[in-house]
């Protein structure tokens, strides 16, 4: 298997990326944004939870992520890997994550970071908006509490993976074509280390 973490501040590109990832490696994406607008759009008890803090740009409890993201390692027995796309995003998750896997004999091969500067990523994320129709996209106010939490909760799982010398970064301002090739050539370097 080949599990990779794809990191970054929303807005970093890291959706588009996977797209990408799962037509060139077929490995399956799993987005916790996806799942809890998905779980919103279902009108789901976790979804109306979780819809108030998605709303005002603050993370949802570490207990809710951790447990959709175990019922789908466990759909998924059978996938050739997995890109954890906006995951984790605490060290308590990414402690869970390592247990998670550890218990099916698996691990992370590797954190790849894309690094985008708060000033680009309001600009992108305001310009999403228009189009995405995603509420936390269209607020400036929002887009700047979400970059805020990702810069006091997110960024210390960098350092997690750092210590397991899992960590790579590179940056995410460019052509995604081009964006889209250093991270092959890093799953190509972790695919050879294996
Ligand atoms: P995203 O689509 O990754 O930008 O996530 C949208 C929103 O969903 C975030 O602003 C959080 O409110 C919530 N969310 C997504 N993933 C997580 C996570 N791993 N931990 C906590 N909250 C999350």
């Amino acid at each position: 298997m080949l599990n990779l973490v794809l990191f970054g501040p929303p807005g970093a590109g890291k959706g588009t990326q996977s797209q990408k990832l799962i037509e060139k490696y077929g490995l399956i994406q799993l987005s916790t944004g996806d799942m809890l607008r998905s779980e919103i759009a279902q009108g789901t008890t976790l979804g109306l939870e979780a819809q108030a803090l998605m709303a005002e740009g603050k993370l949802v409890p570490d207990a809710v992520v951790i447990g959709m993201i175990s019922n789908k390692l466990d759909a998924n027995r059978d996938a050739v890997g997995f890109i954890f796309d906006g995951f984790p995003r605490t060290v308590a998750q990414a402690e869970a994550l390592d247990e998670l896997l550890k218990s099916k004999n698996e691990s992370i091969a590797g954190m790849i970071a894309l690094e985008v500067d708060d000033e680009e990523l309001e600009h992108r994320l305001l310009l999403r908006g228009k189009s995405s129709g995603r509420p936390d996209d269209a607020n400036p106010e929002v887009i700047r509490k979400r970059i805020k939490e990702y810069n006091d909760k997110t960024t210390p799982v960098a350092d997690f993976y750092r210590n397991q010398n899992k960590f790579t970064s590179i940056n995410g301002i460019g052509s995604v074509e081009g964006i889209f090739d250093l991270i092959c050539a890093i799953i190509e370097k972790l695919r050879n280390a294996a």
